[in-house]
């Protein structure tokens, strides 16, 4: 069988067993353990549109019955698993034009599944990032705020709520060719600083993917 399940995919059926481990634990209830396997089972097998049998049975649930065997069974999903390409260094430098010499981190490998690649690059202090649309990647650096609030705020790709040392307002720069070709405009957002936490979080790539399109000019 090939990877077929995307990481923000892998994320929510995470997120959905852990809700069926919680039931068993903390319920004596047998009714709502089996109304909470149901449910959640219908939830995981929804998110794709079609599924083998061989797929249907990798993600059935059935066999959770306490915290072990919850861990078990997302670790027989791990081989599965989809994550971003690392580019290479070229690519890279290619992305990011008006940046020099911005490297990817060492540190990454694509054995860690990633939504997207997102790293602060010390030399320019801002948060760059990585992101695949029809398979092809595309750039985003977003400066860092200069100065700290005292706000609570939101991450806006997974919802991660935390102070600005955690979830800060960036801003990338995006053009927009419809004003010339020198114009820019200035787009900003909520999100995680820390993207390998942000990508292990993340379960819709909706506004991932729609930040990506408004900053590349992609239609
Ligand atoms: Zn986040």
């Amino acid at each position: 069988m090939e990877p077929f399940i995307e990481k923000y995919r892998f994320n929510y059926i995470k997120k959905r067993v852990f809700e069926v481990s919680s039931a068993i634990t903390s319920s004596l209830d047998k009714n709502v353990v089996i109304a909470s396997r149901a449910h959640n089972q219908d939830k995981i097998y929804g998110v794709f549109s079609q599924l083998s049998d061989e797929q249907k049975e990798l993600l059935s649930i059935d066999r959770i019955i306490d915290t072990v065997s919850a861990d078990q069974f997302l670790k027989k999903l791990e081989p599965f698993v989809l994550g971003i390409s690392i580019p290479t260094n070229d690519t890279v430098a290619r992305l990011f034009k008006k940046h020099k010499k911005i490297r990817i981190p060492d540190s990454f490998s694509e054995d860690v599944k990633r939504v997207y690649l997102g790293w602060i690059d010390g030399g320019t202090r801002k948060l760059m990032m990585i992101y695949e649309i029809d398979r092809k990647p595309f750039g985003m650096a977003c400066r860092l705020p200069q100065v700290k609030s005292s706000s609570v705020n939101v991450c806006s790709l997974c919802h991660n709520i935390g102070s600005d040392e955690e979830v800060a307002f960036v801003s990338p720069v995006c053009k927009t060719e419809h004003l010339g070709p020198d114009a820019y405009k200035s787009i900003g957002f909520y999100l995680c600083l820390d993207s390998d936490a942000c990508n292990e979080r993340i379960t819709s790539i909706d506004k991932l993917e729609d930040l990506f399109r408004k900053v590349n000019n992609i239609i």
